[in-house]
């Protein structure tokens, strides 16, 4: 048995994801856009499957917790009660040699600068990373919008519209997908840092007083729920900040990290931002966006648990967890060991040979059986070993092959990706099947 090749890098999953249509530099036949990417049809189509995997989780499984849709562009006062346009900031520090820009917190100031060898650092500023933008047609002061840099902003403006119109009583959630902007000094490694991003946020509204539990329960959920869909547990690990060294909101931050290839960095944060926001959009607005308890009759400024991740951030690290290369007597065979839940492609339909007529028609008729609900391929060129490794190079759970057999029985084998096990199944119910293997629980091979 050959020795098992070295475990996925950054280079070979980009290289993955650019062959395989997942991610493209974005302005790609202009030389690429900084801190900005594109995603092909298979990355467009993991990133819609873990949005809709945590819409599903956070909102249609549980009573507690409605969603939101909020617009990126808000009245900039948003900006100002929140602290952002204060306190949004990275430090930044320049090399005053060859003026390349840097996070202060990021690099070693007391070493020479890592491009051009040089020691000259200027002092440290406070650079804010909100995007700025004018509205309307005049470009002046007054004009001045920002691209929001975070979307929990706009569900703590909406508070008391949504619980209202939602008729929901405390303790209940806000959740919204949405895009978010920073203007990040320092881009890169991939997705994992970007400046046009996608969050997924729960803003989950308790009495003060249970705060503390709602924490300890909303960060189990959170890890549960990347244990879930495919991530080592032993990848993961938390990080308390510690008091003194939070947001300005914070209350308690714990960040969910992930070991990456460069290294342990944030996947996730929670945060418990207790009533700050609340209490600074009512005062800044002047309006009330206290949480009246009809049956205490008392009035109560509710503390927000809010975990968030980056849609980015988490479709990296389920790549990064689904690369696997195996041995096999014909070199190496890659497969992304995709959660079937994530995987772009549910299935393929592979017809053994493409010159019989009969089992062509015979494919296309699988085909057709299984499209519409999910994303199924038709495949039909080169030696099916070959077929096969192409779809295990996406990730796809389940390769159905039509053969001399089928036209006698009208049966159909159904290879599974990580076992490579093939069974035979009728055509008239493989659509059922399918869905049915979907939604079995699925847990790692190794
Ligand atoms: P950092 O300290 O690394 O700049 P942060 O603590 O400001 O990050 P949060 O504000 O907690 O990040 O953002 C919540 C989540 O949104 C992060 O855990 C991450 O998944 C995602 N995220 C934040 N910034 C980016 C970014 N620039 N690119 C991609 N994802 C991001």
């Amino acid at each position: 048995m050959a020795t098992l090749p070295a475990p996925v890098t950054m280079d070979k999953l980009v290289s993955l994801c650019k062959r395989r249509g997942f991610v493209f530099q974005s302005s790609e036949i202009y030389g690429g856009f900084n801190g900005v990417w594109d995603h092909g049809p298979l990355g467009a189509e993991l990133r819609n499957n873990i949005k809709r995997a945590w819409w599903e989780d956070y909102v249609y499984k549980r009573t507690d917790i409605v969603g939101l849709d909020s617009a990126i562009l808000a009245n900039p006062a948003v900006w100002q009660a929140s602290g952002h346009l204060e306190n949004f900031t990275d430090p930044l520090v320049e090399c005053r040699n060859c003026h390349n820009r840097f996070r202060a917190d990021q690099i070693d100031l007391t070493r020479n600068c890592t491009v051009c060898g040089k020691f000259d650092w200027t002092d440290i500023k406070q650079f804010n990373t909100m995007f700025k933008t004018f509205v309307g047609p005049v470009e002046e002061e007054a004009s001045v919008a920002y691209l929001r840099p975070e979307t929990c902003q706009a569900i703590f403006v909406n508070f008391r519209l949504v619980q209202g119109a939602m008729r929901k009583k405390l303790p209940f959630g806000i959740a919204q997908i949405g895009k978010a902007f920073r203007n990040e000094i320092t881009t890169g490694n991939f997705i994992f840092r970007l400046r046009e991003l996608e969050q997924m946020e729960l803003e989950y509204f308790v009495r003060p007083d249970q705060a503390d539990a709602a924490f300890e329960e909303l960060l189990g959920i959170n890890v549960e729920w990347l244990v879930n869909h495919g991530v080592r547990r032993s990848k993961l690990d938390l990080y308390e900040h510690p008091e003194g060294a939070r947001a300005h909101y914070s209350r308690r931050t714990v960040d969910i990290m992930y070991d990456f290839p460069f290294g342990k960095s944030e996947l996730q944060g929670v945060a418990n931002r207790g009533d700050f926001d609340l209490t600074q959009h009512a005062k800044a607005s002047g309006r009330d966006l206290d949480y009246f308890d009809d049956e205490t009759n008392e009035k109560v400024t509710p503390y927000v648990i809010e975990p968030s991740i980056g849609v980015d951030r988490s479709s990296l690290v389920f790549m990064l967890e689904a690369y696997d290369e195996e041995a096999d007597k014909d070199g190496v065979r890659t497969v992304m060991r995709f959660h079937p839940r994530l995987a772009p492609v549910k299935a393929a339909v592979l017809p053994l040979v493409k010159k019989d007529a009969a089992l062509v028609a015979l494919s296309h008729e699988v085909f057709a059986s299984l499209r519409g609900e999910m994303l199924v391929l038709y495949d039909e060129s080169g030696a099916v070993g070959r077929r096969y490794r192409r779809q295990d190079e996406i990730g796809t759970p389940y390769c159905i092959t039509v053969d001399s057999q089928s036209l006698e029985d009208r049966t159909v084998t159904i290879r599974d990706r990580d076992s490579m096990q093939q069974v035979r199944f009728p055509v008239e119910g493989i659509r059922d099947e399918i869905n049915r293997r979907l939604r079995l629980p699925w847990t790692r091979p190794d």
